[in-house]
């Protein structure tokens, strides 16, 4: 794969994307809804989509409105849902694109339908329910209630009811079983009433994985598209991959003799005469300002020393003694024989994986495969 030129780039395999997608739609029998919010996890918004689409995912679920107007733009032929909070002045836009938006509150339904209605428009509706999460949702005791009076309003049509799981990624706790106990009830009721809409979607990653009878009509996955495990516990099939890499470029080589301070505030000394490097990532990449970083370098695993800078930080190559300015440095990914993964990163830096991806730059440039 070529860098473009670059000194920091992140590659994506969208062929592992496409196959992530593959195996989660077998292993669920559900139609899949990838999540492609915050730039598709930092894959890139518009490929990675196109890549789930082409792997077999219906649908797409985002988090701004502005997002599946991107993926509309672009051309990404797939269902698209709003999963988060949208103004109601964009649903004009939502009902013009086909984009569904989720809903949860009387008010805001309300002015959905009154713009949707004035745009001459029809716009598809997904109702929420807060089943335990205490986020996003409509009580679930109200649910028949809510769906009969939004069916009653012009502009508006009823296609989805779901609801999110708050520790699907903890399946010792109760809570999951609880959850869905919560939304049987639900579903029961609407059965009943005869209003039971065409979508019914549950499950996240964990959820998909680790809960069967969560999975529905629909799943919606998002850190397993792109390979990621959603919590150190919780255990990808072994063709889930990940897609992502990230990588950078060795800047400088140079001897430093001892007791000599190394970057910012000097939170480094060398004890002896030191190889220390300079590498072309820091904090602005996404790089996180703390102690403990490790990069690989050659097909070795070497310590980043002394404070993280915006845009570059030194490693100590005393281990790498052929280590040459212009070498590729692998931040994520493998690199030889080893390899260093995003979650081990999280862990790391104290954090989840999903951090770790979201949080890279919007400077870092995407080279897909
Ligand atoms: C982000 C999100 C998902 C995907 O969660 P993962 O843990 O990444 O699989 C699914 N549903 C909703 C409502 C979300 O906000």
């Amino acid at each position: 794969m070529h860098s473009n030129g670059q000194t920091n780039w992140i590659e994506v395999d969208l062929g592992e994307i496409r196959n992530n997608v593959r195996v989660l739609r077998s292993i669920a029998g559900a139609q899949v809804m990838a999540v492609v919010k915050a730039n598709a996890y930092g894959h890139g918004l518009v490929e990675a989509s196109q890549a789930a689409v082409e792997g077999g995912a219906g649908w797409l679920g985002v988090a701004r409105i502005d997002e599946a107007l991107a993926l509309c733009r672009a051309g990404i032929q797939a269902r698209m849902i709003v999963l988060g909070y949208t103004e109601p002045e964009r649903a004009a836009e939502a009902a013009a694109e086909g984009v569904r938006l989720a809903v949860y509150d009387q008010g805001v339904v309300e002015a959905y339908s009154r713009v949707a209605r004035e745009a001459g428009k029809t716009l598809l509706v997904h109702a929420k329910y807060d089943t335990g999460m205490g986020r996003l949702g409509h009580d679930p005791q109200d649910a028949v209630e809510f769906t009969r009076w939004m069916g009653d309003l012009p502009g508006l049509k009823v296609e989805g009811a779901f609801t999110h799981f708050a520790e699907a990624d903890e399946p010792q706790k109760p809570t999951t079983l609880r959850q869905l106990e919560c939304f049987e009830n639900v579903l029961k009721a609407l059965n009943a009433a005869g209003l039971r809409p065409e979508f019914i979607h549950a499950a996240n990653s964990a959820g998909t994985l680790l809960f069967p009878q969560a999975r529905y009509d629909v799943v919606r996955p998002g850190i397993a598209v792109y390979g990621l495990q959603p919590a150190p516990g919780v255990m990808l099939p072994p063709e889930i991959r990940p897609a992502l890499s990230w990588k950078a470029r060795l800047a400088s080589v140079k001897m430093i003799p001892p007791g000599h301070g190394v970057s910012y505030n000097f939170h480094y000394f060398t004890t002896h005469e030191e190889r220390i490097g300079v590498i072309t990532v820091g904090y602005a990449d996404g790089f996180r300002r703390v102690q403990g970083n490790h990069v690989l370098v050659r097909g070795v695993r070497v310590p980043v020393v002394g404070a993280v800078c915006m845009d570059q930080c030194l490693v100590q190559l005393d281990a790498v003694p052929d280590a040459q300015i212009g070498d590729e440095v692998v931040l994520i990914g493998q690199q030889g024989d080893l390899r260093i993964s995003a979650e081990e990163i999280a862990r790391s830096w104290g954090t989840i994986v999903y951090e770790v991806v979201c949080g890279l730059g919007a400077r870092v440039q995407r080279v897909y495969r």
